[in-house]
């Protein structure tokens, strides 16, 4: 039996706002989207592949809600967990908000995610992420809120306010590739830890299946994540390629830190990197991929 997979589902690269800190969009990303009935297909067929769990996200899924919601009756249809990532531009006053998440849960879906930053409020209310939460409250779906935050002070203030208004909300780091390319990068206050990453694949519109969903994707000078695309490879084929490879697996159980101190990198400077900085210095530089490479065997043995 194979196991569980679960994948985010990149249906359409455009976003109706345009946030500072983006990790999915620069400004040379072109706005794609998957033909629907391609799309069907593809999700009825990871049912079949064991896929147990889809994230539809990319750019603002629910630009596309009518299409996005017969994807989640498919996956409703074959047991699949459905989630959507969304910036809850929709949710504008609590009438629309009810409106919208009484679609979303009739027709099946399984979680609502709202992503929540700084950055995303420029463009979208809090009101908009209040209404949305308390619309899934009422109506019984399990949502969270993603609060991507750089940990300044500046920050205080959003997550306040998400304290006050009793939303369930998870901290995550803002991730400094994309737009925020550029960013200051505050120093990091934490101690020496294993960088794990649980490393979920990503589904272009174009079909391109990649082993990670977030900065991994920037990584074109080896393209380490680009597993292939289903124009010629079947799911199960990249599915399979993901469990397979031992440097993916070594990053998810062994954890970053002790690759790069495997490969020569000093405990005091591996504490100065954030983990998919760190994760681009070893699998996107040519030679270090090509010395982990040759070295996986010795990599394996090195274990407390
Ligand atoms: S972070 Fe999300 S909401 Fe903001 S521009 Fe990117 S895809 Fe759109
Ligand atoms: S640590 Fe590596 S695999 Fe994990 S999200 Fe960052 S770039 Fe992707």
């Amino acid at each position: 039996m194979n196991p569980d997979r679960q994948i985010a589902f990149g249906y359409s690269t455009t976003c109706n706002i345009k946030c500072d800190h983006c990790v999915a969009h620069d400004d040379a990303t072109q706005n794609v989207k998957m033909d629907f009935q391609t799309a069907e297909s593809i999700v009825a067929k990871m049912a079949g592949s064991n896929v147990t769990g889809i994230s539809f996200t990319a750019g603002e899924p629910l630009l596309f809600f009518n299409d996005i919601c017969k994807l989640i009756r498919i996956c409703k249809d074959n047991r699949i967990y459905s989630r959507v990532v969304t910036n809850g531009f929709w949710a504008k006053n609590p009438e629309h908000s009810d409106h919208t998440v009484s679609e979303l849960k009739l027709n099946g879906l399984s979680q609502l995610r709202i992503s929540y930053s700084r950055w995303h409020q420029e463009n979208v209310s809090q009101e908009n992420i209040l209404n949305a939460a308390l619309s899934c409250q009422r109506q019984d779906l399990n949502y969270f809120i993603s609060f991507i935050t750089d940990f300044s002070k500046e920050d205080d203030r959003f997550e306040q306010f998400l304290r006050k208004n009793n939303l369930k909300f998870f901290p995550e780091p803002l991730i400094y590739f994309g737009r925020a390319e550029t960013f200051t990068r505050p120093d990091i206050c934490s101690d020496y830890q294993p960088n794990t990453c649980a490393m979920n694949p990503y589904l272009s519109p174009e079909l391109d299946m990649f082993a990670c969903c977030d900065a991994g994707m920037h990584f074109t000078n080896t393209g380490f994540f680009h597993m292939g695309n289903l124009e010629t490879d079947s799911i199960d084929a990249l599915f399979e390629k993901k469990e397979k490879n031992v440097l993916y697996n070594f990053i998810r159980n062994m954890g970053l830190t002790a690759i790069a101190s495997f490969i020569g990198i000093k405990a005091s400077k591996i504490v100065e990197y954030r983990k998919c900085e760190l994760c681009e210095k070893l699998f996107n530089s040519p030679e270090n991929l090509a010395l982990l490479e040759k070295s996986a065997e010795s990599l394996a043995l090195w274990t407390r």
